[in-house]
């Protein structure tokens, strides 16, 4: 369980929102501060921190969801691109404690999110060691 966020008391109808979606497990609405016309997010309505800490349950609703809000968004802002982000920890940029998925429109004429991430090549020895690692977490 985590603690009162913003979007706990959007939850809770404490707070507004522009809401576009909303089923048993999940809750869809505009971002207050946009990276592009149509920036939504979509949430849990289970009041998980970050996503590892989410339910099965909670997970596949929002998976279900997210192309069709995704697709409804791309109709109605008039984009054909798209990303999606969700941020996990401070340094991974997150600022509301809630778990929650940024649908992110892509104008043609470059609204929408800025690439400002590094990456470097994989090592392959390190990599068939994690792999190794993780395919075995997750055989459980
Ligand atoms: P993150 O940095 O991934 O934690 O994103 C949090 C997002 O929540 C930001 O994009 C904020 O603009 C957005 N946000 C914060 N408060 C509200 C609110 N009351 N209604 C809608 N979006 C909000």
């Amino acid at each position: 369980m985590s603690e009162e966020t913003i979007f706990s008391l959007i939850l809770d109808n404490k707070i507004p929102c522009h809401k576009i979606y909303e089923d048993n497990l999940v809750l869809a609405f505009l971002d207050i501060n946009p990276f592009s016309p149509g920036h939504t997010l979509v949430i849990p309505k289970e009041k998980a921190s970050t996503l590892d800490k989410l339910s099965d349950d909670s997970a596949a609703a929002i998976g279900r969801v997210l192309p069709r809000i995704s697709n409804a968004i791309l109709k109605v802002v008039g984009a054909k691109e798209f990303n999606i982000i969700q941020n996990n920890g401070i340094n991974a940029f997150q600022t509301v404690f809630h778990v929650h998925f940024h649908i992110i429109p892509k104008f043609d004429d470059g609204r929408g999110l800025q690439y400002p991430f590094k990456s470097s090549p994989i090592n392959h020895d390190e990599a068939t060691i994690m792999a190794d690692r993780l395919s075995k977490l997750l055989s459980n």
